[in-house]
């Protein structure tokens, strides 16, 4: 793979301009002595806070952690009740449903929205008239595109639904809509949303590492107990909790890269709109393009293509020296592990997962290179 010309992913190339930042990052880590928690993560938190204009940020040990966590502390709140059901797009990456069902909750999976791949209004609303007890949702911005618009926002609030958002994709997008807090940026819209920073996202750590954001102080208060064996204060344990904290290491790298995370998402719109105006096949369907920047921070760039050509347009891209990947080739209700999970009609999201294939799309990928990745996909005879 490392002699394809336009590898699907680079991760050292993405991090290149950040070398020597990160380097002495590390070496104030290594000399501090502080290992475990101390002021490298708590900076971290009111930096994303900063950021985010959320004002509760807990660094825990990664996305999915993140999300689960949260669902648990909603469950120990009373917010949410072991059974309850939880509204999440039926294409996301399976950590969403793992958390769901990791909390005692029910997932109740959805078609996404054709077009925009991400849950939609009428999805939800359909779930809501076809399912008892939902008392969640968990939209996922799925990409880095924006799930969430005015009507989402009156639905939740109609129906009094616990917001947790999946941000693990999204970091720095915006809605146009206003969150239930009045803030705008994913991961501040709901009443708590969930970071990742696994390398591969648009904002990653060396490592493994996420964070939950939350307007509810009570609910902080809970994550950051579950995070850390459940204790409130030293030996004092009120909750059965775990181990998942982040490591100052990782809080370290991420305040060399936080910073970048607009510029690092406006690189990626630049790659987009490269594939945008030179991919012309009538077979392909390109993804939505975004009006503004920050519509859709283009975590990946997925196009579609007939099922019966997929692997032999994978084929061709990976001869001619361009990797692809699927995201998602799975979905999560046709693994093993949810065979007995109940659901509705999903064969849109069976569909879909067939046809899709993601383009590099990193910063590791020049604009150039998307252009002609664009031109070879125009000259795949199939
Ligand atoms: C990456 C990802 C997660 C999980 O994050 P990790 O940090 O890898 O645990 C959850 N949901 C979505 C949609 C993701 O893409």
């Amino acid at each position: 793979m490392s002699e394809m010309r336009y590898p699907f992913l680079d991760l050292a190339k993405v991090n290149a301009p950040y070398e020597d930042a990160l380097a002495e990052a590390a070496v104030r880590v290594v000399r501090s002595g502080r290992y475990i928690g101390g002021p490298e993560v708590e900076a971290f938190e009111r930096e994303l806070a900063d950021m985010t204009g959320v004002p509760y940020i807990i660094g825990v040990s990664n996305g999915l952690d993140a999300l689960r966590l949260t669902l648990r502390a909603m469950v120990a709140q009373g917010r949410l009740r072991e059974g309850d059901g939880v509204v999440v797009p039926a294409n996301t990456y399976i950590a969403s449903v793992l958390a769901i069902s990791d909390a005692g909750l029910r997932p109740v999976l959805v078609n996404p929205d054709d077009r925009t791949m991400n849950l939609s209004a009428e999805g939800l609303e359909r779930a809501l008239s076809e399912n008892d007890g939902v008392r969640a949702v968990m939209p996922v911005h799925l990409y880095g595109r924006v799930a969430w618009d005015a009507d989402i926002r009156e639905m939740c609030l109609r129906h009094r639904l616990a917001v947790l958002e999946d941000n693990a994709q999204a970091i720095g997008a915006r809605s146009t809509a206003d969150g239930l807090y009045g803030g705008r940026m994913t991961g501040a819209l709901g009443d708590a949303g969930a970071f990742s920073f696994y390398p591969p996202k648009n904002t990653g750590a060396l490592g493994d590492a996420g964070a939950v954001a939350t307007h509810d102080p009570e609910l902080a208060k809970i994550v950051r107990a579950l995070a850390n064996y459940g204790a409130d204060r030293r030996y004092h344990n009120i909750y059965t909790g775990f181990n998942c904290r982040m490591d100052p290491i990782q809080a370290a790298m991420l305040r060399v890269k936080l910073p970048y995370t607009d510029k690092e998402n406006a690189d990626r719109f630049e790659r987009a709109l490269a594939y945008e105006r030179t991919i012309e096949r009538a077979d392909v369907v390109k993804p939505l393009m975004s009006e503004a920047v920050t519509d859709c921070v283009w975590h990946q760039y997925v196009i579609r293509v007939p099922a019966d050509k997929r692997d032999a347009m994978r084929r061709a891209l990976e001869t001619a020296g361009a990797g692809t990947d699927i995201h998602y080739a799975v979905p999560p209700h046709m693994q093993p592990c949810y065979a007995r999970l109940a659901h509705g009609d999903l064969s849109l999201t069976e569909r879909m997962a067939a046809e899709l294939i993601s383009l590099p799309i990193a910063t590791g990928t020049t604009v150039e290179d998307a252009s002609e990745i664009a031109r070879i996909i125009n000259a795949i005879e199939i």
